[in-house]
């Protein structure tokens, strides 16, 4: 149970005390008396007081002397006094009251209930102190616990981060290592399998025929995954440099154009290309080609048989350094909204990656996730944007997407 609220008395008469602890017996209160200011004082030590009532004219240390003292220490500082006087009650005496600090006087012979609404008022207000003083204590330790637990939490996951981090580049290391090993035993299965291929022999054989058709296109694909995975080790480590020369996308594209020759014929796609407008940029043309191939298979990849793609160009004639403005098109079965951020980040894929078909050219053809994480890798190397717009995923009706790219006309590759 909460205890009651303590008052002191201090009055040099004991009749006097005895009237007044009598009166404030009518309230749930504690009293507590004090003869002298040096005994109000040593019950200071020891006890919280609400308030005091306080007699002025006391022999050896008056009224106003005990209160300013009580003013010049911590826990008693705030304390509210009432005084009390027989003599003085006249308006000077009234300001000295005050400038000690007390909060109240009262003129003797007093009227009880005065007096008693008086304390009461001031009980109240104590009370609404000690509220307000515990609520601060309680916001004051939640908000310590709670900078605790934001350290704590900041500590975990820095440390996450950097075992994140460190399993990151393990992991980069490795696929480096992986895919540089790989590429050797497998230029000596390109190599040989072209060999085959063109070997007389083999050339006379229908079925070696196919079976040395089907170990070049098989090593060539590896080749072409492991330079895509390298490629992505250098985006990420941020050492993909790029050569600067003057690049014709025009010619970029068409010898594309020339390379997807048959896919686009098997697939019945057709493939329009209008970059007549655009100027020569500056840039690294080896990655401009595999920029637009990863858009290109992309477009391949997820639109139907028959369909259309394009690709237009042109300069933006507005803008205060020169830019040209590229969009790949197609027909195919579009982008839900929600994904248009997240495609171009590393691993990313749309829907489950087990019923992806086979094959980098077919329709929903299996990927690593990388080609547009590498194509916005190449994009930003050239200073430039890269983003997609598509009304949403529909493989029945095919909305289409089309990825727009912005690159300057003239500028040196970032660092
Ligand atoms: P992936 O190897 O899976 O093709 P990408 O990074 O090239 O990896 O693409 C990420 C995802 O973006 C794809 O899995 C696909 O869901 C979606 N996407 C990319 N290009 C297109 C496109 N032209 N039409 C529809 N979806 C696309």
């Amino acid at each position: 149970m909460q205890e009651k609220p303590k008052i002191l008395i201090v009055d040099d008469k004991p009749e006097n005390l005895y009237v007044l602890e009598k009166l404030l017996q009518k309230l749930e209160v504690t009293v507590l008396r004090a003869a002298s200011g040096p005994d109000a004082l040593s019950l200071t030590v020891d006890h919280e007081f609400s308030m005091a009532i306080v007699d002025v004219q006391m022999p050896e240390m008056d009224g106003y002397e005990l209160v300013e003292l009580l003013r010049g220490n911590r826990s008693t500082s705030r304390l509210p006094v009432i005084f009390v006087s027989a003599i003085y009650a006249d308006e000077y005496h009234h300001r000295k009251g005050y400038d000690a600090g007390a909060v109240d006087f009262m003129s003797k012979p007093f009227i009880p209930e005065i007096l008693l609404n008086k304390v009461r008022i001031f009980l109240e207000l104590y009370e609404q102190r000690r509220e307000i003083e515990a609520l601060y204590a309680q916001v004051v330790g939640f908000n310590e616990e709670l900078e605790e637990k934001v350290q704590q939490r900041t500590l975990q996951l820095e440390k996450a981060y950097e075992t994140l981090e460190k399993l990151d580049k393990n992991k980069a290391s490795f696929i480096t290592v992986i895919a540089h090993e790989l590429r050797t035993p497998l230029s000596l299965v390109k190599g040989y399998a072209e060999m085959l291929k063109t070997d007389p022999s083999v050339k006379a054989n229908d079925m070696l025929q196919t079976m040395a058709t089907g170990i070049l296109t098989g090593a060539i694909r590896m080749h072409n995954s492991i330079g895509v995975m390298l490629d992505m080790i250098r985006i990420d480590n941020g050492i993909l440099e790029g050569v600067v020369e003057s690049c014709f996308l025009e010619i970029i594209v068409s010898s594309l154009q020339k390379e997807l020759a048959d896919v686009l014929t098997e697939r019945q796609l057709t493939l329009s290309v209008d970059l007549e407008t655009v100027p020569a940029i500056v840039g690294d043309s080896e990655l401009l080609h595999k920029l637009f191939q990863h858009l290109l298979l992309n477009a391949i990849k997820y639109t139907p048989d028959g369909g259309r793609i394009s690709i237009d160009g042109y300069l933006i004639e507005d803008a205060t350094e020169p830019q040209v403005e590229i969009v790949v098109r197609d027909s195919g079965i579009g982008i839900d909204p929600d994904y248009h951020e997240l495609i171009f980040t590393k691993f990313y894929q749309t829907g489950s990656a087990a019923l992806h078909s086979s094959g980098q050219t077919k329709f929903k053809g299996g990927g690593g996730g990388l080609g547009l994480a590498i194509a916005k890798g190449i994009v930003t190397l050239h200073n430039g944007r890269v983003w997609v717009e598509s009304d949403g995923h529909d493989e029945e009706n095919c909305p289409g997407s089309a990825f727009h790219i912005v690159l300057p006309v003239e500028y040196s590759l970032s660092e």
